[in-house]
């Protein structure tokens, strides 16, 4: 049983913190830099934690940058203003996310300035193949180290770990919680879960100040993703250049 809440736990916090520091703070914000050494390491990271349900960073960024342009209106990619409930929801950003990375949805050049790229992994990462394949390693893991049939239950979340990820901020983050700031949007700061969203649940801090390194802003609002950004700026992976907390 271990071994599975193990596998679990840490499928859960490595996808998460790839989400979160390369392709939502790195790539959608340009919160800091880092050399193509380092970017494309990160990317392979990137791609070996999501496995089946990887996004290309350059997807990623340019669907969160339209995010940021257009909260809560019609062209907002995902919104609980408009989408009917989470399922439509993450239904339309995967067709859009698709849609991106199939270059078939026309797209404001604004969106499309500094991304990371690296097409020959994305090639990969968004073939069903590897997307299968990755599906038949999880299974395998549970076949082999599920104590009872009733563990498989998990594995759907292995399988759609990055959208379970982002509907619990595109959704909740934009319907409860509460606010530091009073903005004209509906973002909010899910406070209580964000041990389980590394930093990600200060949404509504997040939108105020969108480039910052540091999603926290109170004393009490540890970002844990920041703590490990600032180690590696200080261990020379990447720079940090714009102010942690402009407020
Ligand atoms: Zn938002
Ligand atoms: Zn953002």
């Amino acid at each position: 049983m271990l071994i599975i809440l193990l596998f679990f736990v840490a499928h859960w916090y490595l996808s998460l913190f790839m989400q979160t520091f390369l392709q939502h703070r790195f790539a959608a914000h340009a919160a800091f830099t880092m050399n193509k050494f380092w970017e494309r390491f990160f990317y392979g990271v990137t791609y070996f934690t999501q496995g089946s349900s990887y996004v290309s960073p350059r997807v990623y960024a340019i669907m969160h940058r339209m995010h940021h342009a257009y909260t809560d209106t019609d062209k907002d990619p995902h919104s609980p203003t408009f989408d009917k409930n989470l399922f439509v929801m993450m239904w339309r950003v995967g067709r859009l996310s698709n849609g991106i990375y199939n270059q078939n949805v026309e797209l404001e050049p604004r969106f499309l300035k500094n991304l990371p790229d690296w097409p020959a992994l994305d090639k990969i990462g968004h073939s069903v193949w590897s997307r299968l394949g990755w599906i038949a390693v999880y299974v395998m893991f549970y076949v082999q180290f599920a104590p009872s049939a009733w563990w498989y239950l998990l594995i759907p979340f292995h399988i759609m770990m990055v959208p379970f990820h982002g509907m619990i901020i595109n959704w909740f983050a934009h319907k409860y919680g509460s606010v530091n700031f009073k903005m004209k949007n509906t973002s909010t700061n899910l406070l209580k879960v964000d041990w389980l969203m590394m930093g990600e649940g200060y949404h509504n801090n997040h939108h105020k100040n969108p480039s910052s390194t540091n999603f926290g802003f109170r004393w009490y609002e540890l970002d844990p993703t920041y703590v490990i950004i600032r180690i590696f700026s200080r261990l020379k992976i990447i720079k940090i250049h714009k102010p942690v907390q402009a407020l």
